[in-house]
């Protein structure tokens, strides 16, 4: 390696693999937790249109007053909350951790769980803390969290509601009880909400210490780069001080904006997609050799059998379908597969191709 590298790449950086993503070209993609569907040609019409009225030639509104207004309205965001945009979420988690992070500042969370938290803490100088969930079914450990808690004090602790990678929601009395102990901020980081009935943006304001964090990317945005955070409005304001200025461009300001006014279209698609999780996780159910956990997300974690992952997922690559090996992630994920739910044929396809992995068909 360049020695100037080894001696001046901050070690953490260096230590760290980047963000690895696989390359799709070709495949049935069921690996990033997207929306399989497109736009209704009618909606794509009233895009090109608004697009062909809209320059580029002028920095966007910094504030995204117009977008913000928007997503007040399409999420009920509680009245008297204050609102911060974000290039995507993991963009909210970066503003998070430079406002809250410095020497000897601890960020906590549950692992598995989102490997942002930890890449973003890394970056900005943070010390991770990850708590392990409860092996048999990702639930909160509330001893050892308890625990962790007093012994670190947390500048920021994040739990992502519904879990990615494991799909589940946490007990919400429990949430509750951590967010009264937290002696720092917590962020109920809700990427999954399109898929679940629970949230905790409704009692964001009942907290001093809550903040609630979405994404417009599981829904069907991804694309686009937008995440909000909504809180106390004094919060807000601290965190908006670490904010690029400009962070959401143009494009995303007026597409996502007329997605907004649309927002039934997403909630067809996303309701679609959670009648075929229940659909595909009734037949995982039934497999043998794979044992799928609930889910209230858009993906399905599978445990597989002792040192099959790797040749499984490898198997349904070659047969045209992409997944995510979660195997070697983590020691609780040993063996196990994540599947994100797609398209009814898609799905289908991954099913019928595990199913005849599994019998030793291929
Ligand atoms: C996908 C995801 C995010 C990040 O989403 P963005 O695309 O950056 O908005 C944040 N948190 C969790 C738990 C996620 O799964």
């Amino acid at each position: 390696m360049n020695d100037l590298i080894e001696q001046w790449v901050r070690p953490g950086v260096l230590a760290l693999s980047a963000y690895h993503v696989a390359n799709p070209r070709g495949l049935i993609k069921l690996d990033a937790m997207e929306n399989p569907y497109t736009w209704p040609e009618s909606l794509k019409e009233e895009w090109v249109a608004l697009l062909r009225g809209t320059d580029v030639n002028r920095y966007p509104d910094p504030e995204g007053t117009e977008l913000k207004q928007g997503l007040r309205q399409a999420f009920n965001v509680p009245e008297g909350a204050g609102l911060l945009l974000g290039n995507g979420s993991d963009e909210i988690i970066q503003m998070l951790a430079l406002t809250l992070g410095g020497p000897g500042r601890v960020m906590l969370s549950v692992d598995p769980g989102f490997v942002m938290y930890r890449m973003i803490a890394t970056f900005t100088g943070l010390e991770y803390v990850g708590v392990p969930l409860r092996q048999a079914d990702f639930s909160l450990d509330m001893d050892e969290l308890r625990q962790a808690i007093d012994r670190y004090s947390p500048a920021l602790l994040f739990l992502a509601y519904p879990n990615n990678p494991s799909g589940n929601l946490f007990a919400a009395d429990e949430v509750r009880e951590i967010i009264r102990a937290a002696p720092g901020l917590v962020v109920v980081d809700e990427a999954y909400a399109p898929f679940t009935d629970e949230s905790f943006l409704s009692e964001v304001l009942e907290h001093p210490n809550l903040l609630v964090m979405r994404t417009l990317s599981k829904m069907g945005l991804a694309g686009l780069r937008l995440g909000y955070v909504a809180g106390d409005p004094a919060w807000i304001g601290e965190l908006d001080k670490t904010r690029m200025p400009y962070n959401i461009n143009v494009l995303t300001q007026v597409s996502a904006g007329l997605a907004l006014r649309h927002a039934s279209v997403f909630v067809q698609q996303t309701r679609a997609i959670r009648v075929e999780r229940e659909a595909m996780f009734q037949r995982l159910l039934v497999m043998d050799g794979v044992q799928p956990l609930p889910s209230q997300a858009n993906f399905i974690l599978c445990r597989t059998a002792d040192g099959r992952a790797l040749e499984l997922f490898q198997g349904l690559k070659a047969a045209g379908v992409l997944i995510k090996n979660l195997h070697g992630a983590h020691p609780m994920l040993r063996n196990c597969l994540r599947v994100t739910v797609g398209r009814p044929e898609e799905n289908a396809a991954f099913l019928n191709t595990l199913e005849r992995l599994l019998q030793g068909m291929d």
